[in-house]
């Protein structure tokens, strides 16, 4: 951390600065320039001990140097986390292909689409059983008999799970029933929900907030590590922003950005991050030409009559056709696909 102070400062108050420093059990040392003082602290200071020194008169600015994620972040030569779900790794040497409805709607519906989608190459099942929906109106998800029908397609096709949890109370729950828990977008800073996730002992993905901060995202992981648990990816869905042609902005320029920030496998979800069936593909492809470990879609039975985000959902030739495309470019960045052996 760095301490900028105001020109002119009196020797009195660089004083007095520097007294709190040795007080919090930190070092300080003093670059005087022509015009103005500037004070390094060297140590671990906290958030707390940052804001407490912006309150000094003398204080003109507090420059962090360190990065606040210290689990999450990439550190010195820290080597990309791989997380082993199945036969699947995530942020291993092959892009990786989540794909499955928003949300399970029978048992017909769930065994269906996971057959279609693990022959087009796809190696994890998603699909929610509790769902986050903007209405009470909506429908709120088959929830535990969800959980079952999750479990049973996953057992008879071979595919790794993926579902979300919403209640820390649940936590436990909804792990007994699938390989990754899910921290929706409306709840990546819900910080006693992380820290139960990072205590459920099996990986969790943690997506990025409508109106989150990379840095608050990457927060939003060091809660789940922070309790023990290593095995965190991050998911980009989207931001709010301005436009409205498209349900949220997808910020593919943040994959790069956490790629660089973090050594955690990055998933881009380009179904949440435009809400537009057709643009799916083409987000995919930028999200895993800017260095995603892999996507992750919606996909339906008949899109028509999804009972959740039915207008971004893929059907089983869409999906099959930007198969083909996420073939080429994962090919080209020299991560290509990996398909599950037939069951
Ligand atoms: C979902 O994956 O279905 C979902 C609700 O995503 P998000 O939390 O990103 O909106
Ligand atoms: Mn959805």
């Amino acid at each position: 951390m760095i301490i900028v102070t105001r020109i002119g400062t009196p020797a009195a108050e660089i004083t007095a600065i520097e007294d709190r420093i040795r007080n919090e059990g930190l070092k300080s040392h003093q670059i005087e320039g022509a015009n103005l003082v500037i004070i390094g602290v060297i140590g671990d200071p906290s958030e707390d001990f940052r804001d407490q020194m912006k309150v000094f008169p003398g204080v003109e600015r507090v420059v962090r140097i360190s990065a606040p994620y210290k689990l999450a972040g990439a550190g010195e030569g820290r080597p990309p986390t791989q997380i082993r779900v199945g036969d699947v790794t995530i942020g291993g040497e092959g892009t990786v292909v989540i794909a499955g409805p928003c949300t399970i709607e029978s048992r017909e519906q769930l065994l269906t689409t996971a057959e279609r989608i693990k022959q087009a190459g796809a190696t994890i099942l998603r699909g929610g059983a509790y769902k986050p929906r903007t209405s009470p109106y909506s429908f709120q998800g088959l929830e535990v008999e969800g959980l079952k029908y999750l479990k049973e397609v996953s057992l008879a096709t071979g595919l790794a799970t993926i579902t979300e949890v919403m209640e820390p109370e649940l936590v436990a729950t909804v792990a007994e029933y699938t390989d990754i828990l899910q921290i929706g977008a409306r709840n990546t800073q819900n910080f006693p929900l992380l820290k139960a996730a990072g205590k459920s002992g099996i990986p969790v993905m943690v997506k990025r907030g409508p109106a989150s901060t990379i840095s608050e995202w990457l927060m939003s992981a060091e809660y789940v590590m922070a309790e023990g648990n290593p095995d965190v990816i991050l998911c980009e869905r989207g931001i709010r922003s301005f436009d409205d042609s498209t349900r949220n902005t997808q910020d593919v320029a943040a994959v790069a950005v956490a790629k660089r920030l973090s050594h955690l496998p990055v998933i881009i979800d380009p179904s949440h991050g435009t809400g537009v069936w057709h643009l799916v593909e083409p987000l995919a492809l930028a999200g895993i030409a800017a260095g995603a470990d892999g996507v992750m879609v919606e996909v339906h039975p008949a899109p028509e009559l999804a009972l959740a985000d039915g207008a971004q959902s893929l059907t089983f030739e869409n999906f099959a056709h930007m198969m083909t495309a996420l073939r080429r470019v994962a090919d080209a960045m020299d991560r290509p696909l990996r398909q599950l052996q037939p069951a």
